[in-house]
């Protein structure tokens, strides 16, 4: 891996990529043509499950969910029990794996809209640089193969992002509600204060994630490609929500087979155990837990089947494999949600059990296997890719590098973790502590929203569950915290949402609506 960092220049295109290697061979005379597992940079694979929580896999701790894939990668990988996505729901911390920076710096989060929706006119701008964008230009395939979440308008989809191929859903599984009111529509119920309807959509809608049924839920599937003459896009919509694990897994399974001959990035958004839950015929009762159990076990063998096609591909000692989750588990969605196991609450919330995931990272023979209880955030892998690549990235203003913990040389470089809810600073972890300035359970769940007048502050690895407020006996650590905090806040400038940009015009169309509706010309 060493020897062509020394000559990989920065951000060129595949063909000169091939260029710049037959150039290096013949000037140095060394012939690495037959011996790719040291010529060729790493291929890069990230799992990204969806809502799948801290306690759901078998390797960290759940008793039910049988998931030997992935147990096998945590095995002979580093598992990490201290792994942290930017953000509690979907948009913000994938915007932010993707770029390396914080949700609030790069605008890509909500203060009203915590995601995005479909129709969305604005999504991920071209000024951010995805990872993806950075592999791509350092001569690698790249492939994603799941769930976007970052705008459908053609200019924010993934292949107008860096990725030559994409096959998913632009967003959410459950955003096409089929006889209900869109998200558009909704948006003006509340503004029109008209809470009876909207409680009723509520109602009927929750009904209908409880027992998940086709029928009821949309989906669009899109089939993406970067061309020579720009994009070609195609949309099966409804799609059939028990394929998607089994139709992106062999996509990306074909993806691994063309591009064997290296270097390849893929991403693997899936979009379970997002609800409603949807899994193929074949692990239909598959699980001892329930639906929620059979579309955890369907990615774990999605994830054993993308293994296996590597291995195949006799590319594995050649491979990062990361696997990870967006967010915690959904509570709201009760038997139907995932569990953040000995990690309080869930999605939404800046607790630990809705930014904390279950993380693994494994390439045989590289990274050292072990249990790792440094911290690292998802933003991190930006940075932590391309330093394994041997590529400078100076975009990702974010992300810290974690090679060296992964390479067994040295610890994590983040001892410090903000915790964000939209563009509010909920919390922040220093070393073992974290700090709460504001607590708020997910939306329709305890805990109400508090602003501590005194900080709450918890001793994480003596007490991971957040029971015991020690404030009042540590107070240097409050301290400490509370610099901490304004040198973050030093460094940052918070961007305006982004997500939020739609409300105004959703707004006015609301007020013509209504001066309409009472203006004389109706009356006639
Ligand atoms: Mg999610």
């Amino acid at each position: 891996m060493g020897e062509w960092r020394r000559w990989m220049p920065r951000r060129i295109g595949q063909a000169s990529w091939l260029l710049v290697l037959l150039a290096a061979m013949s000037a140095s005379g060394d012939n690495r043509a037959g011996s790719t597992s040291s010529a060729t940079p790493p291929n890069i694979v990230i799992f990204f499950a969806d809502d799948l929580g801290y306690g759901d896999l078998g390797s960290f701790g759940h008793p039910y969910i049988r998931t030997p894939n992935i147990d096998t990668l945590a095995a002979n990988g580093q598992r990490w029990t201290d792994f942290y996505v930017a953000a509690p729901v979907c948009s913000p911390s994938r915007a932010a794996l993707l770029t390396g920076r914080l949700p609030v710096r790069s605008g890509l989060y909500g203060n009203t809209i915590r995601v995005y929706f479909p129709d969305e006119p604005g999504g991920l701008p071209q000024s951010e640089v995805t990872l993806a964008e950075a592999l791509r230009d350092s001569g690698y395939a790249t492939g994603m193969f799941g769930k976007w979440h970052l705008g459908d308008a053609p200019r924010a989809l993934p292949t107008r992002h860096g990725f030559d191929e994409w096959i998913g859903v632009p967003y959410s599984n459950d955003m096409n509600w089929v006889g209900e009111p869109d998200f558009e529509d909704l948006v003006k119920l509340s503004m029109r204060g008209n809470a009876a309807e909207q409680a009723a959509v509520y109602a009927r809608s929750g009904a209908k994630y409880a027992n998940p049924k086709a029928e009821d839920f949309a989906a669009p599937l899109l089939f993406s490609q970067a061309t020579d003459e720009g994009f070609s896009d195609r949309v099966e919509q409804p799609t059939d929500q028990t394929l998607l694990t089994q139709r992106a897994t062999d996509a990306a399974v074909d993806f691994i087979q063309r591009s064997a001959s290296g270097p390849f990035f893929l991403y693997m958004p899936y979009s379970m155990p997002h609800t409603p839950l949807f899994r193929s015929d074949a692990f239909a009762g598959h699980s001892l837990g329930g639906r929620y159990g059979d579309v955890v076990e369907e990615i774990d063998a999605s994830v054993g089947a993308i293994h296996d096609a590597i291995e195949a591909a006799g590319v594995l000692d050649n491979t990062l494999i990361v696997f990870t989750s967006d967010n915690g588990p959904w509570l709201f969605m009760r038997e139907e949600g995932g569990v953040a196991g000995l990690l309080r609450n869930g999605k939404g919330t800046t607790f630990e059990g809705g930014v904390r995931v279950p993380t693994v990272f494994y390439w045989p023979g590289t990274v050292k296997p072990e249990v790792v209880s440094d911290i690292g955030s998802a933003t991190d892998l930006f940075s932590t890719v391309m330093a394994l690549v041997g590529v400078d990235a100076p975009s990702a203003t974010d992300a810290l590098d974690l090679s060296p913990r992964l390479l067994g040389d040295g610890a994590s470089p983040r001892t410090e973790m903000p915790y964000y809810r939209g563009g509010t600073l909920y919390a922040y972890r220093k070393g073992p502590w974290k700090m709460h300035f504001i607590t708020e359970g997910a939306y329709g769940l305890p805990p109400e929203r508090l602003q501590h007048e005194v900080p709450a502050l918890y001793h994480l690895r003596r007490d991971p569950a957040e029971r015991f407020d020690v404030a009042a006996q540590y107070p240097e650590v409050v301290a400490d915290i509370q610099a901490a905090v304004t040198a973050h806040r030093a460094g940052l400038t918070i961007a305006p949402p982004l997500f939020d940009a739609r409300l105004a015009a959703i707004a006015a169309e609301v007020q013509r609506q209504a001066a309409r509706a009472t203006s004389p010309a109706n009356d006639q």
